[in-house]
This record gives C-alpha cells, structure tokens and sequence, in this order.
C-alpha cells in the first residue's frame, strides 16, 4: 500500500445476525483513495445492513471496521466525522429548503456560521444547485433531492462517501447523472466511495466490484477480472452466475 493510496476504510471478517438470520457472515473489503468499490448484491444481499454498520447505527457481532485508521467502536466520534452517507431511504426534512437542510447538517458536524455557509454554498454549486438553495426540498425532483442529499453528504468534507441504492426510483437521466458525479468526487478530490446496488450497469465503471450474496462476499475485482474468472462475456453475465439460486428477497418482496 502506498501513500497515495491508504485505505479510507476497511472492513475486516465482519458478521451481522438478525436472531437466527445471519444477514452479513465474515465480510472484508477495502477502499482505498479516489477508488469507486461497487457493492452490487441482490436484493436481501446484506448490503444495507452493512452500511448500518459503517455508520454506526448498529454494532457488528464480530469482525473490525476502520475508516481512516479510526476503528469505529473505539473512537465512534472520530471515524463517523470522516464518512459521508447517502442512505437507501431519503432523509431529508420535506418542509425545510435546500439550504436549511444542508446548514443543520453542517452545524450537527461543528461548522461555524460563515465555515458552513460556504461550504454548503459549494456544495450546492458542485450539484448545480445554486438557484435552487430557498426552494423547499418538496417542489424539488426526484434527482435534485438526491443530488442535495449528496451535497449535504459532502459538506463536512468526508474522505468516505457511503451511497446506498442512492439511485432507486430515478429515471434513467438522472441515475446517469448522480452515478457520474459521485465518480467525479472520486477523480478530483480523491474520496473513496461506496456504492451499493442490485443494478449490474451501475458497477461496470467500477474501479472494483465486491459481489454480495447471502451475507458473504462471493466474488471481488476489477469488472474485468470478475467477467474473466466466471468465464463470461459481460458484468451482467457474471452477477448473474455468481448469484445463481437467488437472494432471499426479490423486487417484490424486498426486505425489512
Ligand atoms: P440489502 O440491503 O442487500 O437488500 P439487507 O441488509 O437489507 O439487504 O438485508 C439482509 C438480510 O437481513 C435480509 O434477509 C433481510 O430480510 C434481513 N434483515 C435486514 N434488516 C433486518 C431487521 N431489522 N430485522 C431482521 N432481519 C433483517
Ligand atoms: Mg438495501
């Protein structure tokens, strides 16, 4: 490992059980600056469940995760001050503007008055959102509540970026479009990000893939060396194979 490249964040044998459901069994990874890791897992696949344990909602059975060299159950405060976090389910407060949603963010991370102000301000200009600062997040698309939900993410400059399924519900337009931002945050500041999906398409630009199934890490690389290891001609052809029998939940019936 070089400088250059330290691990942001390590996951090391963790395990997660819901009573008798193991929901996440012996899961290790890495991400190293800059580096797009692609979670790509079925629905019911764990995926979630471990982004509840990077940001310490809950607290793992077994196993040590680490986010910037800080192990999250012994400096709680510190590591969580470094990531970033797009959750499955939108979080922000409907009623309130895009701005006031971003500034109570900042402040929740101990940015002053005029710190805060700025950096939502450029925040909301990386999004393309500038304009949009006093509307309320209610008159806002799907898209653009996803993008303020990155932006709001980003404003205490975490070195982590944790999205998951951030894309769920978007037309294809705006998918594109918040898949190739989060990748620009990775090429021009370095973060590394986590990007969690049931949608092959969106891990074929990953710079790794960890494929997630039943609670265990079935297969990791690059796009390429998973495609060459099953032996098939595309990502989709790989995920398929290598999820063969299916994932405890479908579309329809997705999870808790
Ligand atoms: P994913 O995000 O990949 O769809 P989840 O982490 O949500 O997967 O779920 C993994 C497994 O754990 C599933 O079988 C799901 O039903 C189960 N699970 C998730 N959350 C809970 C919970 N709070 N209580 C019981 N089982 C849960
Ligand atoms: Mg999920």
């Amino acid at each position: 490992m070089t400088d250059s490249k330290a691990a942001l964040l390590t996951v090391d044998n963790v395990a997660k059980s819901y009573g008798a459901r193991k929901a996440l069994d012996g899961v290790s990874l890495a991400i190293s600056e800059g580096e797009f890791v692609a979670l790509l897992g079925p629905n019911g696949a764990g995926k979630s469940t471990l982004f509840q344990l990077l940001s310490g909602l809950f607290v793992a059975d077994g196993g040590h995760i680490t986010i910037c060299g800080q192990d999250i159950r012994r400096s709680p405060v510190k590591a969580l001050a470094r990531i970033g976090i797009v959750f499955q389910q939108a979080t922000l407060d409907l009623d309130l503007s895009v701005e006031r949603n971003l500034m109570f963010h900042a402040r929740l991370h101990g940015l002053g008055g005029s710190v805060a102000r700025r950096r939502v301000g450029e925040e909301l200009a990386a999004q393309g959102l500038v304009d949009r600062r006093g509307d309320r997040v209610r008159d806002l698309s799907g898209g653009n509540r996803r993008k303020v939900e990155l932006a709001r993410a980003m404003v205490h400059e975490p070195r982590v970026l944790l999205m998951d399924e951030a894309t769920v519900g978007l037309d294809p337009g705006s998918r594109a479009t918040l898949l190739a931002q989060v990748h620009g945050l990775c090429a021009t500041r370095g973060v590394g990000v986590l990007w969690a999906s049931h949608l092959v398409d969106e891990a074929e630009r990953a710079d790794r893939v960890v494929l997630l199934h039943q609670g265990r890490v079935r297969a990791e690389g690059t796009p390429a060396e998973l495609i060459a290891t099953v032996g098939v001609d595309s990502l989709a052809g790989a995920f398929a194979q290598l999820t063969e029998g299916g994932g405890r939940g479908t579309p329809d019936n997705p999870k808790s």
